[in-house]
């Protein structure tokens, strides 16, 4: 990536510096798709996950198998904000699938609501693939697999499960991800969409055509190659680093229970990503706990969306059925790629700690 930011040439120009860009370009595309086995599907790169999510969640897409355009969308209610806020559908047009105590969407739920659709094939169906704020991961195969079967679109935000587990084996028809999710850089991310199935008519940016329409500007390529890289790592080892990650949380988890009993974990018994761990001291505030956290080296976020600095209400929790006292407890560690025992052992101390703390 490094050696790519000296590449001068715009990768849509015809010259030779322009041509050598769309070259590395054109191989980062190829190397995303590869590394999490989605060959079947097409890739544009974005700024990130914000972008994608509001670039495809919008009336207008035309799901080519049914040859209809999207009216509808039916989307859970734990998505990221990104897709709960980004979305382009008035409110009269939108649905909320209800989820369970862990934050799961029930299947049959989605089946009875698809089959009380007039026209299903005007439905977009978004679900996330792994919350971002529990890890909690949804049924994608079960999800995908209806929404196939009743003429549905469905999208899922993919950018906490890529790069850290496999994609669902019947691969929703629109992905989204996100550079800085997979350890790559920021400020890049990529929709993935089946051609045969779904055209995205009405992107969000609009203007030179790029990315084969589906997002105009002038190529990131420094950004899509660091993003390509991040994912050829992350995808090397997945199920080896997935079970080092689910060690190294696990570990902290029942540990912490040990010392203290009246933790709660969000998710507990859910299927879960391996590296997510979300849990609340009961009476100990995210606000106050992040910083005494801080101060001790130990960098945590709430469970809330932790938007703009601020410490807000979390909606996951909220429609988890989490009770606002505990809620406002909730605190959020992500083990990643570089995280070692003794980290996790010094963010067990840091959280006991906390206990002693007024
Ligand atoms: N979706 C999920 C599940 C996320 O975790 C995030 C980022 O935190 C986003 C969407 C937004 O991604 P980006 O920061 O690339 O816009």
């Amino acid at each position: 990536m490094v050696a790519v930011l000296d590449h001068v040439g715009n990768a849509s120009s015809v010259h030779r510096f322009g041509r050598s860009s769309r070259q590395v370009l054109e191989t980062a595309r190829a190397d995303c798709l590869a590394s999490l086995g989605a060959n079947s599907h097409r890739l544009a790169f974005t700024s990130g996950a914000t972008e994608g999510l509001a670039t495809c969640l919008r009336p207008g897409v035309q799901h080519l198998a049914a040859k209809t355009t999207i009216t509808e969308l039916i989307i859970s209610p734990t998505e990221h904000v990104a897709a709960l806020e980004g979305h382009g559908f008035s409110p009269d047009r939108v649905r909320t699938l209800p989820v369970d105590g862990a934050g799961r969407v029930d299947v049959a739920t989605l089946k009875a609501m698809l089959e009380n659709t007039p026209n299903p094939a005007k439905t977009m169906v978004c679900v996330q693939a792994a919350n971002n704020e529990t890890g909690v991961l949804q049924p994608v195969d079960d999800l995908a697999g209806l929404c196939r079967e009743h003429g549905a679109l469905m999208v899922s935000d993919c950018v906490q499960m890529a790069g850290r587990l496999p994609l669902p084996d019947i691969l929703p028809d629109v992905m989204v991800i996100s550079g800085h999710k997979v350890g790559g850089p920021t400020g890049i991310g990529a929709i993935l969409f089946d051609p045969i199935r779904v055209h995205i008519p009405n992107p969000l940016l609009r203007g030179g055509g790029q990315e084969r329409g589906v997002r105009a500007g002038t190529e990131n390529v420094a950004g899509a190659v660091g993003l390509a890289a991040a994912l050829k790592d992350a995808c090397a080892d997945l199920d080896q680093e997935a079970q080092r990650l689910a060690g190294l949380r696990d570990g902290f988890e029942a540990a912490l229970k040990a010392r203290m009993p009246e933790v709660v974990i969000f998710g507990e018994r859910a299927p879960r990503l391996p590296n997510t761990s979300s849990f609340a001291v009961p009476g100990k505030e995210a606000a106050l706990a992040l910083m005494q956290l801080d101060l001790a080296g130990v960098a945590l976020s709430s469970g809330s969306a932790c938007s703009s600095g601020k410490v807000s209400e979390s909606h996951v929790l909220k429609a988890m059925g989490v009770a606002p006292d505990l809620a406002r407890c909730a605190l959020r560690a992500s083990f990643g790629f570089a995280s070692t025992d003794h980290d996790a052992e010094r963010l067990l101390e840091a959280v006991s700690s906390l206990k002693a703390l007024a």
